[in-house]
């Protein structure tokens, strides 16, 4: 008679993630699998305490008794994500020499050579960057949550995330960061080699904080709202820059494709 084997639950897996800090118990990869320590096979049951994450690599190895249970247990007991207050970095496969960046349903459309150009910036902060190096694209973004601290960065590729986080779930190419239950707080759609499209997330810098849905970005301290925006291939270093009255003599009007000035916002140049 074949063996009944009930799916994992989402909650006892989002346990096993948050202890195991999101990542490979061993070297933090952010794609893995659930695996019973103790072989399903023996044991029949799912147990949160028997479960914990492995990248393919790691787990083939375990299958193949190249890492032994005991081996996953202790890296279970100290994973590595867990021994840092941010992941494993990540190194995104971004090449070429232009760029589609999408935040809340406004693009920035650019060929990009080795000077930064800064799809976003707040306070006259670049919050996403891109360069070139010898064929590389180079990518750079700092999000936050909802109260302005940081929880994931993009420098020049390299992908890190808070372990702290509620959750974090990495399936295909889309990240998701959630503070609690259906509270999406940044959702980030990579395609490399070339786009990203950041759906949900925070970005905030000296006193300015804006939420992106997927509709548009909403800056926080006066409600403003920058939606349907497309920014192509425009002789300036900056596309959209937020700033509050006191930051905007730090971003002159030749500097940026779209710039808004808060309270009350007023589209001043494009
Ligand atoms: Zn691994």
């Amino acid at each position: 008679m074949p063996e009944f084997r009930e799916a994992i639950s989402s909650a006892m897996q989002r346990e096993v993630r948050q202890r195991c800090g999101f990542g490979c118990v061993f070297c933090g990869k952010p794609f893995y699998d659930y695996d019973h320590i103790e072989e399903w096979s023996e044991v029949k049951e799912h147990e949160v305490d028997n479960l914990t994450l492995l990248c393919p690599e790691h787990h083939r190895e375990k299958t193949n008794r190249l890492r032994s249970k005991e081996q996953v247990r202790i890296a279970n007991a100290n994973p590595f994500n867990r021994r840092n207050p941010s992941s494993s970095p990540y190194l995104l496969a971004y090449d070429g020499s232009s760029c589609t960046v999408s935040v809340g349903s406004n693009k920035f459309v650019q060929s990009i050579g080795p000077a930064y150009k800064e799809p976003l910036a707040l306070n006259g902060e670049p919050l996403v960057k891109i360069r070139t190096e010898e064929g590389h694209l180079l990518l750079s973004a700092k999000l936050s949550d909802s109260s302005g601290s940081t929880i994931l960065s993009i420098e020049e590729n390299v992908l890190t995330y808070d372990t702290e986080l509620w959750d974090v779930t990495f399936v295909a190419n889309t990240l998701v960061v959630r503070e609690g239950r259906r509270k999406v707080t940044a959702k980030i759609v990579f395609e490399p080699p070339s786009a990203i499209t950041i759906e949900r997330g925070y970005f905030s810098h000296e006193g300015l904080l804006v939420q992106v849905t997927p509709r548009e970005i909403i800056e926080k301290k006066c409600n403003n709202i920058i939606s349907g925006i497309t920014v192509s291939d425009v002789p300036f270093v900056r596309g959209i820059c937020i700033t509050d009255a006191e930051h905007r003599g730090m971003v002159p009007p030749s500097t940026a494709a779209i710039r808004f000035i808060t309270a009350p916002c007023v589209e001043v140049s494009r």
